[in-house]
């Protein structure tokens, strides 16, 4: 009986591994081609200051419509450009687009934040990008904030240690992205120069009700507090949500309540 149940569990997630793996190869394969076939976009979402009411700055995310697959979140395809090397040419076209429809259009003293993988920031070919865009593109380094995750940090602190070094070299300033979700042996926190932490969309999205992620959110606010770090909160999508927050004074916040990622024709400084 086992037995042949478990066979048939077998067959069923077969089916299901051969669609999953077909979708990946797809998007593989897609990625290979979408920015020379100008699939591939930019949004940006307002960071605000919530002292002052006012835009501190803007997330660059990335968005691929597919002539094949249409629409493709990065949440996926950001993990296969990892796998594959299309992720290199993603961030040096991200980087330089960036550079030319966002800055001339940020006023004094607002940032620019970008998503760099884990996968790359072992290697030296996004500082050798930024070096090449403040050079050639006018990028003031002191307006760019790289976001990473927790995982990439960790995985090689003394790697990380020189690479973020070389950062607050140049100006630029860091923030560690969905702060609480990875591997939190905050001892990094002390070591590494750090500027942000951006605490996870899922810490806030239950802020009202859930008792634990109030205590949550408080502790990382206490601890980036003491530590000198600024804490920006993410998916802020109530009002409610962010009373919340400014009463346990959060620096900065983004969400859907303030604006959704927006094409450059549309934001507002
Ligand atoms: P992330 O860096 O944590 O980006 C925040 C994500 O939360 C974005 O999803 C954004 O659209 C979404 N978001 C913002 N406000 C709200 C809200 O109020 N509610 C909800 N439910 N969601 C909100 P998106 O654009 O789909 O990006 C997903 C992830 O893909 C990003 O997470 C980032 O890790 C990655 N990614 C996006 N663009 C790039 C890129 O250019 N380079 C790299 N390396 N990764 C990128
Ligand atoms: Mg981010
Ligand atoms: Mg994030
Ligand atoms: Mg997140």
């Amino acid at each position: 009986h086992a037995k042949a149940m478990g066979r048939g569990c077998y067959a069923f997630f077969d089916v299901e591994l051969d669609q999953r793996n077909h979708r990946l190869m797809q998007i593989k394969h897609g990625l290979r081609q979408a920015l020379a076939r100008d699939e591939m976009h930019l949004v940006y979402q307002p960071e605000i200051n919530l002292q002052t009411g006012q835009v501190f700055g803007f997330e660059v995310l990335m968005r691929w419509h597919s002539d094949e697959l249409g629409w493709v979140s990065p949440a996926e395809f950001i993990p296969v450009a990892e796998e594959s090397d299309s992720i290199a040419d993603l961030t040096r076209w991200m980087l330089i687009k960036a550079c030319r429809e966002l800055l001339p259009r940020l006023e004094t003293g607002m940032q620019m934040a970008v998503n760099i993988s884990p996968r790359q920031f072992g290697g030296d070919r996004w500082l050798a990008l930024i070096r090449q865009c403040i050079d050639e593109e006018g990028l003031d380094p002191t307006r760019l904030c790289i976001e990473i995750t927790e995982g990439a940090l960790i995985r090689d602190m003394d790697q990380a240690v020189v690479q973020l070094s070389e950062l607050r070299k140049l100006g630029v300033s860091v923030a560690i992205d969905d702060f609480g979700t990875g591997y939190s042996s905050l001892s990094y926190l002390k070591r590494l120069p750090i500027d942000y932490l951006k605490i996870d969309r899922t810490f806030v999205a239950d802020i009202e009700q859930d008792q634990d992620d109030q205590a949550i959110i408080r502790a990382i606010i206490n601890l980036a507090d003491s530590l000198g770090i600024s804490v920006i909160a993410e998916g802020v999508e109530s009002e409610a949500q962010l009373d919340f927050l400014k009463s346990l004074d959060c620096d900065i916040a983004q969400g859907y309540f303030f604006a959704h990622p927006q094409a450059i024709d549309k934001i507002k400084c």
